[in-house]
């Protein structure tokens, strides 16, 4: 893939790159699982995230969006600065997105003022997973209309996501989590009732306009400069998690997750996520035993054994840490993250019970899994 990345910069407007960008957007639709419509940006995850909002609501539209965690939040303020009337359903931090939650306040918007509801697929900041497919049940159970926009940045290409079949109307989404890239590609996912609002509504925008996109990438091209040699990566990234089967790329971050929380909760820590079934095979939050600061746990651990793990943010800041499973990971890479951690606990005199290492390889040797045949 990083060879892919260096190949020579080729004309973006010349004959060759159509089937570049062709290549790209057709291989998106199958990583949504989508045959709608897919926009690629040459911004991190935050641009999409803003276009999301931008080609769909008006200023004063009221969003509801659900506190999973320090994205949600980071949406949220977004919107707010956006001049969106965004309201939180409030949340622990501590599991996904509640649908009979969202359910119950969109039964008492009988005026129907409420224009879309927002949810963080892969909540990164906790490790918890939203039930999309039942958010998606609620809204049209309670008989709204509001669209269902969804943050699957640290989801997609990890975590099973289905636009279409679960009646996602924008999904936003980046290069840098699942999809194994660096940094600098965003998307949308949009569906054709969000793209026909699109149109008429929004608000006022350029850079991110899905209908200037639309008009040109029918032929392969993009209305301004792509990141070119990103989007040979990304065709590579696509053709490598096809050749594995999107399946087997679920099931081999679900199994590493179960063994990573084995190991947790064998070291004697607990795990943020304590909604059981929505722990993220993406990554897992622990939190610290009182009186330790996760931070300077995290520092030991970086400066003996070179390994980065990932900080608690804002509300959970110190309180936590992050052990990451996602992308290009494998069994003895686990194996040698947990060993991290274990020697870490050690060296920063956290108490623990140790073993924990053990206790994940014996996850990892019971739970075999078959791989289907690839796609
Ligand atoms: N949403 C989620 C769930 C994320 O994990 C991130 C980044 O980690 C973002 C949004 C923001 O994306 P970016 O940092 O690429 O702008």
């Amino acid at each position: 893939m990083l060879r892919a990345i260096s190949k020579q910069t080729m004309d973006h407007r010349g004959p060759d790159f159509a089937e570049v960008g062709l290549t790209a957007i057709a291989g998106m639709k199958t990583i949504f699982k989508t045959k709608q419509r897919v926009f690629i940006y040459p911004s991190s995850g935050t641009g999409a995230w803003e276009a999301a909002l931008v080609n769909t609501l008006a200023e004063g539209d009221k969003v509801v969006m659900y506190e999973t965690g320090h994205f949600a939040t980071q949406w949220k303020k977004m919107a707010s600065k956006l001049g969106i009337d965004a309201e939180f359903i409030e949340g622990d931090w501590r599991s996904g997105a509640d649908a009979d939650r969202i359910e119950a306040r969109l039964r008492q918007d009988t005026g129907h003022e409420i224009k879309a509801v927002c949810v963080v697929h892969n909540e990164t900041s906790t490790g918890s997973v939203s039930p999309i497919a039942e958010v998606r049940r609620a809204i049209d159970a309670a008989g709204h209309p509001a669209l269902l926009m969804v943050d699957t940045i640290s989801g997609l290409a990890s975590i099973d996501f289905q636009f279409d079949t679960w009646g996602v109307d924008v999904a936003v989404s980046g290069s840098q989590k699942g999809l194994m890239l660096p940094p600098g590609l965003s998307f949308n996912a949009v569906s054709d009732k969000a793209f026909e609002l699109s149109k008429t509504g929004g608000m006022r925008r350029s850079y991110w306009d899905w209908q200037d996109m639309d008009a040109i990438n029918g032929s392969g091209y993009f209305p301004y400069t792509p990141g070119t040699n990103m989007l040979y990566g990304l065709n590579e990234a696509i053709a490598m998690l096809h050749e594995e089967g999107l399946d087997n790329v679920f099931a081999r971050h679900q199994r590493h997750g179960a063994a990573t929380r084995s190991a947790v909760r064998h070291w004697g820590l607990e795990v943020l996520c304590r909604q059981q079934g929505q722990e993220s095979g993406v990554l897992t939050a622990v939190l610290m035993p009182e009186g330790h600061s996760a931070d300077a746990f995290r520092a030991t651990t970086l400066q003996h054994y070179d390994i980065s793990l990932g900080n608690g943010l804002s509300k959970v800041a110190d309180r936590v840490f992050r052990i990451g499973h996602l992308g290009d990971f494998n069994d003895l890479t686990l194996a040698g993250t947990l060993t991290g951690v274990e020697l870490g606990l050690r060296k920063s005199g956290v108490p623990h019970t140790e073993g924990g290492v053990a206790a994940a390889m014996a996850v990892l040797e019971t739970t075999q899994f078959d791989t289907v045949a690839a796609e």
